[in-house]
């Protein structure tokens, strides 16, 4: 067993172990129902070596972590004009919070709070029935992951529309503004789908490899963004991808990193690897609790970090 590989198995171990899991999401059942037992971990390496441990072949409702995938689509899309319409400053505020957009002009703060990637659902969508752009988001995921078997989680779909008055009051009023285009339940039916989407830990470290590798798909030459927009991508995860945790993040792990109330986290080491982590219960910002604990304990052991020092192992 290599160093690494005892390490993932000893970090899924203590997980295992540990009393304090935080609280599962509880807003519609699909997610209430899942058992904060489980913790799952896959790291995969820049030679492409898998690692994994836990429950890390068990999918889990992606939730907020899609936002990074639908934000790579967007901008293949309409590249920096989405800046005219989502800002890249992280917002202090929770996930789902409504008190900037009127401010500042329904104008969402960052592409990661719930403002944001609705404004994101809505440039996916143009040119489309909301089916076809949800259908698109589900097959670029496939591809990243080099997975076919990747699914929405229809009930999960279903459950966040009935539930989603936050996500609804949030499209609407950006509507008001003009920053949303289309009907606002189109736009709306395509974020949630997104967030429905299903992957296991190893599915996701896997649909994570371009944002390691600079912006390149697997082992093979193929180019999904350029180098500097990897770099971006990275960027705003590391400021913007735990809300209004995400300094907090960066001081504890020191890597990007998106979160998702289903528990999930994908967490980049430029260069090195591309992790995904998996616990279903939340801390008070909504971020997994122990998915933020192993991966402290990941980036303290190996040394992964965006500011040490390059080259360190
Ligand atoms: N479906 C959730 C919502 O829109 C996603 C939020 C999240 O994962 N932080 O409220």
């Amino acid at each position: 067993m290599t160093d690494l590989a005892r390490l993932v198995s000893d970090i899924a171990a203590e997980m295992a172990a540990c009393s304090e899991r935080g609280t599962v999401a509880s807003y519609i059942p699909p997610l209430a129902r899942i058992d904060p037992r489980q913790f799952g971990l896959c790291v995969v390496l820049a030679d492409g070596t898998v690692h994994q441990a836990g429950d890390s072949e068990q999918p889990f409702s992606i939730q907020s972590v899609s936002k990074v995938f639908a934000l790579t689509q967007a901008l293949g899309k309409i590249g920096d004009a989405l800046w005219r319409r989502v800002g890249r400053e992280p917002s202090g505020t929770p996930f789902n919070s409504i008190v900037q957009l009127e401010r500042e002009q329904g104008i969402p703060r960052n592409p990661f709070i719930n403002a944001g990637a609705l404004v994101v659902a809505d440039v996916n969508l143009a040119g489309h029935a909301p089916k076809l752009a949800i259908g698109e988001l589900l097959r670029f995921v496939r591809y990243l992951a080099d997975d076919e078997t990747i699914v929405i989680d229809e009930a999960v779909a279903r459950a966040e529309q009935e539930t989603g008055f936050r996500n609804i009051a949030l499209a609407n009023y950006m509507r008001a503004f003009g920053n949303i285009r289309h009907a606002p339940e189109l736009t709306l039916g395509v974020y949630f789908h997104q967030c429905a989407i299903a992957m296991s830990c190893r599915q996701l470290a896997m649909a994570g490899r371009f944002l390691m590798q600079g912006g390149s798909h697997g082992r093979q030459a193929a180019r999904v963004v350029s180098p500097q927009r990897a770099r971006r991508i990275n960027a705003l995860m590391l400021t913007c991808g735990h809300y209004d945790a995400s300094g907090d993040f960066a001081f504890r792990v020191g890597l990007p990193g998106k979160s998702g109330v289903g528990g999930g986290i994908l967490a980049i080491a430029p260069g090195k690897a591309s992790i995904a982590v998996w616990s279903p219960g939340l801390n008070a910002n909504g971020n997994s609790m122990l998915g933020t604990l192993a991966l402290e304990r990941l980036a303290e052991a190996t040394g992964w970090s965006v500011f040490a020092p390059s080259g360190q192992a």
